[in-house]
C-alpha cells in the first residue's frame, strides 16, 4: 500500500463516521504525539536488549505494532489535511538526507 493508497483508506474511515471535524491540524499532531508517547511506553526503563527480547511475544510485538501503526495512521491523516503529499514529501527528504550526508568511503 502506497501512501496516497493509506490517505484514502484512512479520510473514507473517518468521514464515514462523522469524524472528520474533529480532525484539525492541531488534533492531529498532538495525537501524532501521544500515539508516539504510548509507543515509548513499551520502551522506557528497558535496555535495547530487553525490547528485542520482548518483541519475540507476538502479543507484545502486535502491541507495539499497533503504537507504530496509530503514529503513521494520524500523520498521513495531518499531511492530508494540509495538502501534503507524502510520497513526493518522503522521497524529496531522502533525496535531502542523501546530499547532507553523502557516503564516504
Ligand atoms: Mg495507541
Amino acid at each position: 500500500m502506497d501512501f496516497k493508497e493509506l490517505e484514502k483508506r484512512l479520510v473514507a474511515f473517518r468521514d464515514a463516521r462523522g469524524w472528520g471535524r474533529y480532525h484539525t491540524p492541531k488534533n492531529l499532531a498532538i495525537s501524532a504525539a501521544v500515539e508516539l508517547g504510548e509507543l515509548l511506553e513499551h520502551f522506557q526503563w528497558e535496555s535495547d536488549e530487553e525490547i528485542l527480547e520482548a518483541v519475540k511475544d507476538p502479543a507484545k510485538r502486535e502491541a507495539i505494532a499497533d503504537e507504530i501503526a496509530d503514529v503513521i495512521i494520524y500523520l498521513t491523516l495531518l499531511a492530508h489535511e494540509l495538502g501534503i503529499d507524502l510520497d513526493e514529501a518522503v522521497e524529496r527528504k531522502i533525496e535531502k538526507n542523501g546530499r547532507k550526508y553523502p557516503i564516504r568511503i
